[in-house]
């Protein structure tokens, strides 16, 4: 079985651009077709200004929200990253093997540095490499496919680039590994500001669609979606000219099983598709609520969890972790 892996920082409370752009396809097809490791990736979340009792409260909401979200621990294997040394050990030859110039060209180091710098704080070092952590983390595990959102994707091209240089280096010791997205959703937009994405870390919340929202919360952020203005009124599906509208649709088609291209035409009115699309966004969240205030009652289940998991992400990266620290130079543990 080929292995995957993927991740989700707890920089805020999950939300439906998480769900439907990643933990969906963890959840229906990679868990059930691959060995697949799912980690809450708390070291990520310190690369910006961060409130140490709220990145622990919201590790472990994240870890009970994935496995409410259907991520089964007979199938998969869930844990978070700093209970396994061997992301922060690999992380290091991944900044040795990583240039300064390829760091600084990410996208997200640009935006979110900005972001950084409007609020008058400063940018932290690790934000910039950060990038060399996520590679470590998709690599000491031999990683073939790595299951995320469209915005994840240059990322994980670094991470390809630097498996492909480590190994030419030094010998082979990573897979090269590949990312996949969904169809539809890979990139669920604001609901307020339909040209920016929807990240769990925004300050700015009215457009952001929570998976712990109440029914009614999230009906209403649909509802006051922004659609195009200007426009014609009629229904299309297009991402640059009718970014709100096709925003709506994608989600829509991603909650109910359709095509956003085959949804446009169904629908004459913003109303009604808002509507239904509001419907459709509280039915996919109820039963995960459901299920997170259960596992809310037992988080005994979910340490439990956590732990087996750890150790058996442990025993997977170590070897490999080893390896590539003998195939640097670096004197093994006689
Ligand atoms: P942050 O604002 O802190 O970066 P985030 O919402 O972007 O938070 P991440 O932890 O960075 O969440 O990403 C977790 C996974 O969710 C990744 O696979 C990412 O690609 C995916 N993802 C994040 N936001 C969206 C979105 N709006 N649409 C689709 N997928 C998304
Ligand atoms: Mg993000």
């Amino acid at each position: 079985r080929h292995r995957i892996f993927s991740g989700i920082k707890p920089t805020g409370h999950l939300t439906l651009g998480n769900y439907l752009g990643a933990i969906r396809g963890w959840v229906e097809r990679d868990q059930h077709q691959a060995d697949a490791l799912f980690c809450v990736v708390d070291l990520h979340a310190l690369t910006v200004d961060h409130d140490p009792a709220r990145i622990r409260r919201l590790t472990r909401q994240a870890a009970t929200l994935l496995l409410a979200a259907g991520l089964d621990p007979q199938l998969c294997t869930l844990y978070v990253q700093s209970h396994v040394d061997e992301h922060a050990r690999l992380s290091y030859l991944m900044e040795c093997t990583a240039s300064d110039g390829e760091m600084r060209r990410m996208i997200q180091y640009k935006e979110k540095a900005a972001r950084e710098a409007e609020r008058g704080g400063s940018v932290r070092l690790s934000l910039l490499t950060y990038p060399a952590l996520m590679a470590a983390d998709i690599l000491a595990f031999g990683t073939e496919e790595v299951p995320v959102g469209e915005d994840q994707t240059q990322h994980v091209e670094l991470a390809r680039d630097l498996a492909v240089r480590f190994n030419q280096r030094y010998g082979t010791v990573f897979k090269v590994p590949r990312a996949t997205r969904p169809e539809v959703a890979a990139r669920v937009m604001d609901l307020r500001d339909p040209t920016s994405k929807m990240g769990k870390s925004h300050a700015e919340t009215s457009g952001i669609v929570y998976l712990l929202d109440e029914p009614d919360v999230a009906r209403r952020k649909v509802m006051r979606a922004i659609t195009d203005s200007g426009a014609t009124g009629a229904i299309e599906f297009d991402r640059v000219s009718r970014p709100g509208v096709a925003n709506l649709l994608s989600i829509l088609a991603a909650c109910t099983g359709g095509r956003p291209e085959t949804l446009a035409a169904a629908y004459g009115s913003y109303g009604a598709l808002k509507k239904d699309t509001a419907e459709a966004v509280v039915e996919v969240l109820r039963p995960i609520q459901k299920r997170h205030a259960e596992l809310c009652a037992d988080p005994a289940s979910v340490d439990e969890v956590l732990r087996s998991g750890a150790e058996r992400a442990r025993s997977l990266a170590r070897p490999r972790v080893d390896a590539a620290y003998a195939a640097v130079g670096l004197l093994p543990v006689a």
